[in-house]
């Protein structure tokens, strides 16, 4: 690891400031993740500006009848065990205990964790073209062992896949987050498709800072859930997965949101299965038509052309499994 500078940094203003004008400077809170990547050597900040000393209000949950506003800095399993989120926001809750171990998830942050970088094996060893890692250098994955890479939103720079649980469920339930100044981003345009430009990951400028994210309640909160497939259940980053939120009428779907994970390069919000979906009986075989429509863009290389049929059924499983959901208030 090379030698960094270290800083606390007491207010939202300072750390901001500290960020943006200073040379490779980065934010750090839970440092699950960039730790890795500092150790690993493909991310080398000059100075880290520590965040965790920030006001308690980022540090806090807040419920009312029409939203769940999150502060950036609430670790992972703090939103996991709130009342709130479990009670009425079983997709948020899911797709945290879903993620990681517990011992990661005590020390992570829910912006940190929006955040995630891709866990793409090229991009984590600086032996290999990454365009990623280093723009216009190559993609050493296209051609290499690709098993876990994306089938949706790829481009021919870069197939690397979206790791993240929490993300899926906050782009099924139409969040946004607030930035330091008050820039709210709705939650699917935070994240860009690799395009040309796979090193651009969001839309968030240079030394922006994420404060809160604010989730809208809605008739399908409550009847909502997500299905993850992954190689061993213990701990691992999912193959497929898939985050679903209804409303329903009797067997009649008023409303749905899906979002795929695991497939795609981004957090993937399936909207053509989701207007298939609307006003029709909820059965197997339209679940089936919705999964087919989900995928329909898909693009396999050499060894991920069974993420289709495996996303396609894990869909189907979680449209199914969310009808079946008891439900208090709908
Ligand atoms: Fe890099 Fe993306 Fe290619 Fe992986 S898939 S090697 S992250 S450019």
């Amino acid at each position: 690891m090379e030698h960094f500078l270290y800083r606390r940094a007491p207010s939202v203003e300072a750390a901001v400031r500290t960020v943006r004008e200073t040379t490779a400077a980065q934010f750090i809170a839970g440092a699950t993740n960039l730790k890795d990547f500092m150790t690993l050597g493909v991310v080398q900040p000059q100075t880290l500006v520590d965040i965790n000393d920030l006001p308690e209000r980022y540090r806090r949950i807040d419920s009312s009848e029409t939203r769940l506003r999150l502060g950036a800095l609430v670790r992972m399993a703090d939103a996991e065990d709130h009342p709130a989120v479990r009670a009425r926001f079983p997709l948020i809750q899911q797709t945290l205990a879903l993620a990681a171990s517990r011992q990661i998830r005590n020390m992570a942050t829910l912006g940190g964790n929006i955040l995630q970088r891709t866990r793409c094996e090229y991009f984590r060893g600086r032996g290999f073209a990454c365009n990623k890692r280093v723009p216009e250098s190559g993609c050493a994955a296209l051609e290499g062992v690709n098993r876990a890479h994306a089938v949706l939103g790829t481009s021919g720079k870069c197939i690397a896949a979206y790791a993240g649980d929490f993300a899926q469920a906050l782009i099924t339930l139409d969040a946004t987050v607030e930035t330091a100044g008050g820039r709210r981003i709705p939650f699917a345009q935070l994240h860009r498709l690799p395009g040309e430009t796979p090193d651009l990951e969001t839309t968030l400028s240079a030394g922006e800072l994420i404060t809160y994210i604010d989730v809208p309640a809605g008739p399908w909160t409550q009847r909502s859930r997500y299905v993850k497939v992954r190689d061993r259940d213990s701990f691992q980053f999912a193959l497929a997965s898939a985050a679903v939120a209804l409303h329903l009428e009797g067997n009649l779907v008023r409303e749905v949101r899906i979002a795929l994970g695991g497939v795609a390069t981004v957090p993937w919000r399936a909207r053509d299965a989701e207007a298939l979906l609307r006003g029709r009986r909820l059965d197997e075989a339209t679940a089936t038509r919705a999964a087919e429509v989900a995928f329909a863009d898909a693009q396999a290389r050499r060894h991920n052309a069974f993420k289709i049929p495996l996303g396609k059924r894990t869909l189907v499983r979680a449209l199914l499994e969310t009808q079946a959901m008891s439900v208090a208030h709908e």
